[in-house]
Order: structure tokens, then C-alpha cells, then sequence
């Protein structure tokens, strides 16, 4: 059977689990251990009961899952999405776990998320919701348990009214019991870019390793939110010409390079940009498949898929977005030799960065960009370099790299703790 006519299992959780597996036959795990290494800790799912501005009460669904706190406490997003649902929230807190141990950071994995479009709420119903949101997970957060971030359509004030339920409901204000928090509350400098630097450190690498470099290559970005917004801003500065970038409605695309100046004014219109003015407008589809050097999901899961994978013309695929590519067509890019820098890996920037900011809110001394930066370089091209000495070593692609290495010192922080009791 060709891979074109296999059907595709786009459940997220099975995705995970199938690179998870992989893993584990590379590593010989026993069905044991993999149930162990696999099986999500705690899944908490909540009613989210919010008075509308109108003075009907609607019921919203959350989620927070725990998947893995072998090697420290859970840490991951909270993502408010019409599409979240328990599923995702498991797959995406176990890609945590992989990307902590990949990056070598003292956490386990954890995801949160609730059913909602937050853009048809007003910010006062928006608060509301986060605030009950929070109070029904109390049980699992805290700054030694499980520490929320930000994800898909949740940002710094999402973060500090997350901050504030906590610290009212426990009589001390804590910063440390969420991350990507606004600088007046306990957050990191460079945390707003950090998935977006990580993701260009990365890149470099890859860049090198093929004898290339980001000055002069052309970038399609897919998502113009906090991770592809940054990086079409870094990747700019750096000399490569971002020649298309989309929203959830679609996107621009101009081979003669768009100005991230203009694109973020647009956006700041409200308008999405499929609108932009100068280029010709694209879909979300279409500029996967454009001919550029570097491509940069920065969106969603499931973008590249065994439907368009062969399609893509990119030399290297940075996945800024997690799990935007499904297995089957990684097999696809690897057999054409495309180079996919892996979620794991490439977007970890934004969890490394969260972590500085964990250390600083303990230590309540704050760090300047430079140090955050150059902490967060050095924690990168090391993740880098091992991943790709992995892959090397089981003749694989990155992605198979970083989860062998991840894994691997999960399963160890797990056999020296043991198993209680
Ligand atoms: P965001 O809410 O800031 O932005 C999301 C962007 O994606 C928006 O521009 C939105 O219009 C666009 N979008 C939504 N649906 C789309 C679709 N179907 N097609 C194309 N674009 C679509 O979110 P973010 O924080 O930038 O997250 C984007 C991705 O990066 C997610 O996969 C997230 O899990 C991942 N990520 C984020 C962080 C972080 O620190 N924010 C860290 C690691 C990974």
C-alpha cells in the first residue's frame, strides 16, 4: 500500500503516540514502560459556568491534563479554541513532556484548553470565563504542580488574571504559578518572542548543516499570531525575505518580500491578511505548497498531511505550531529529504524562556533581554546539536532524534525514582 492511499488517523493523541512508539522500539521499552511513559498522570475535565454581558449564562467545557511530572512539576498552555477538546489537550500535554526533556528543563508535560471562541466574547465575559476556568483546575496548579502558559487565542492578561485567582484563592500572591505573565506582574523579558528566537536559533542550525543560511532565503509563515508574528519580524531582521504570511482566513503572498512593519499595522486594523495591499491574496493551503527555502507552520495541528506532502516545496520545514505535521507525510518530507526541525525542538524557545521566568519570579530578580537571550541560544543550539547527534546515531530524521533523546531521560528520571510504592 502506497502512503497516499492509507487513510490518515488525524486524532492527535494517536499522533503522539505513534511518535511516542517510535521512540520506544528505537529504545526496546517493554509494553510496561511504554504504558507507563505514555499514559497521561491526571486529566481534569470542567464545567465553566460565565454570566453573559447580557445576563444569560452560557456553560463552557475546559480541560487541564497532566500528562508526565517525572522529571518536575507539569508545565504547558492554556489554549481557548472552538475546536479544543480532551484529545488535543492530551496530545499536546505530552508533546510538553518530550519538549521539556528534549530542552533538558526540570518539568513534566501539561496542556490546558476550553471550547470557546474567545474573539465572540467581550473582554469582561472573557475574564469571567478564565477566572471560573481557573478556580474549577485549582486542584492541579501551583508553582511546584503543574504550571499554566500561553497557547492558541490566550495572552499576558489571560495569564495575570490566571495569577490573580490563584494568589486571591490562596491569600499570597505567587507568581511562579503561571508564566507568560506582563512584565508588571512577575514576567520574563523576551518571553513575548521567545517561541519565534527559539525557532530561528534552530533554523540556524539547520541552515548550517546544509550550507546555507537564513540572509537570503525566502519564508512562508503560516499563523500570524505570537509565534508567527515574531518570527516573521526576526527572520526579517536577519536578512531572509518573507514572501507569504496567513491568518486563520488566509494569507499574502509576494515574492518581492513583505514588510513585517506594515503586515503587523494591518493586523492591528483588525483585518486579516488575505486584505493586505500589496501582493495577491492565498489560502492557508496554497502557501504550504509555495516555492520557498524555509517554511514555518505557526498555526495549528494537522497542516501538512499525507494529502499535500509531496507538495511542499521547502528545504526545510521549522514547525513553530505543534504537531502540524502528521506522521505520515513526515515520512513523506524525510523520504524527499526536506529537513523538518520538529515541534519538540523548534518551538521549545517559548517553554525554555517560561522556565527563566519560573526562576525569576522565585528569586524575585529579573534578568535584561540580553541575558534571557543568550541563555536561551545556549539551551537551544545544546538541544540542537544533541537531537541531531541522535538522529545521527539511529539514522533518522530530527524529529525521530528528539524523541529518542526525550524519551530516553524521562524513562530515566522515571527508573531512578521507581514506581510507588
Ligand atoms: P496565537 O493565538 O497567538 O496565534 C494563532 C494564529 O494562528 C493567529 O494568527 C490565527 O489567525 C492563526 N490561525 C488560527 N487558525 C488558523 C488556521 N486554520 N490556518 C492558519 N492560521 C490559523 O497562537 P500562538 O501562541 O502563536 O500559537 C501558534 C502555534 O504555536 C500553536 O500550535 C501553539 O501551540 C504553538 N506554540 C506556541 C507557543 C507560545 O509560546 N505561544 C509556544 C510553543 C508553541
Amino acid at each position: 500500500m502506497t502512503v497516499e492511499t492509507k487513510q490518515e488517523n488525524l486524532n492527535p493523541f494517536a499522533i503522539a503516540q505513534h511518535y511516542f512508539q517510535q521512540a520506544a522500539d528505537r529504545l526496546k521499552l517493554d509494553d510496561g514502560m511504554r504504558a507507563i511513559l505514555s499514559t497521561p498522570k491526571r486529566c481534569l475535565t470542567v464545567s465553566i459556568p460565565v454570566r453573559m454581558d447580557n445576563g444569560t449564562y452560557r456553560v463552557f467545557i475546559g480541560h487541564r491534563v497532566a500528562h508526565n511530572m517525572a522529571r518536575g512539576p507539569a508545565k504547558g498552555g492554556i489554549r481557548f479554541h472552538p475546536d479544543v477538546n480532551l484529545d488535543e489537550v492530551k496530545a499536546l500535554a505530552s508533546w510538553m513532556t518530550w519538549k521539556c526533556a528534549c530542552l533538558d528543563l526540570p518539568f513534566g508535560g501539561g496542556k490546558g484548553g476550553v471550547q470557546v471562541d474567545p474573539h465572540k466574547l467581550s473582554k469582561a465575559e472573557l475574564e469571567r470565563l478564565t477566572r471560573r476556568y481557573t478556580s474549577e483546575i485549582l486542584p492541579m496548579i501551583g508553582p511546584d504542580k503543574d504550571i499554566p502558559a500561553p497557547d492558541v487565542y490566550t495572552d499576558a492578561q489571560v495569564m495575570a488574571w490566571i495569577m490573580d485567582t490563584y494568589s486571591m484563592t490562596h491569600g499570597a500572591t505567587t507568581l511562579g504559578v503561571v508564566t507568560g505573565k506582563p512584565l508588571a506582574l512577575g514576567g520574563s523579558k523576551g518571553r513575548d518572542r521567545a517561541t519565534a528566537r527559539g525557532v530561528q536559533f534552530t533554523l540556524r542550525q539547520a541552515c548550517a548543516a546544509l550550507k546555507t543560511g537564513i540572509r537570503g532565503s525566502t519564508v512562508a509563515i503560516q499563523g500570524y499570531g505570537n509565534a508567527g508574528s515574531h518570527m516573521a519580524r526576526l527572520l526579517h531582521d536577519e536578512g531572509a525575505l518573507i514572501v507569504a504570511v496567513s491568518d486563520s482566513k488566509g494569507g499574502v503572498h509576494d515574492p518581492k518580500g513583505l514588510d513585517p512593519d506594515a503586515l503587523a499595522a494591518h493586523k492591528k486594523t483588525g483585518a486579516s491578511l488575505h486584505t493586505f495591499k500589496s501582493g495577491r491574496p492565498v489560502t492557508n493551503e496554497q502557501l504550504l505548497e509555495l516555492p520557498v527555502e524555509i517554511l514555518v507552520p505557526a498555526a495549528l495541528e494537522n497542516q501538512i498531511t499525507a494529502a499535500n506532502a509531496e507538495r511542499i516545496q521547502a528545504r526545510i520545514v521549522a514547525e513553530a505550531a505543534n504537531g502540524p505535521t502528521t506522521p505520515l507525510a513526515d515520512d513523506i518530507l524525510f523520504s524527499r529529504g526536506i529537513t523538518v526541525v520538529p515541534d519538540i525542538l523548534a518551538n521549545a524557545g517559548g517553554v525554555t524562556v517560561s522556565y527563566f521566568e519560573w526562576v525569576q519570579d522565585f528569586n524575585t530578580f529579573f534578568w535584561d533581554d540580553d541575558e534571557v537571550d543568550r541563555r536561551l541560544e545556549v539551551y537551544m543550539k545544546r538541544a540542537f546539536d544533541s537531537v541531531a547527534d541522535m538522529a545521527a546515531k539511529h539514522l533518522c530524521s530530527l524529529r525521530g532524534g528528539a524523541y529518542v533523546l526525550a524519551v530516553q531521560r524521562v524513562l530515566e528520571a522515571t527508573l531512578v525514582r521507581g514506581i510507588f510504592p
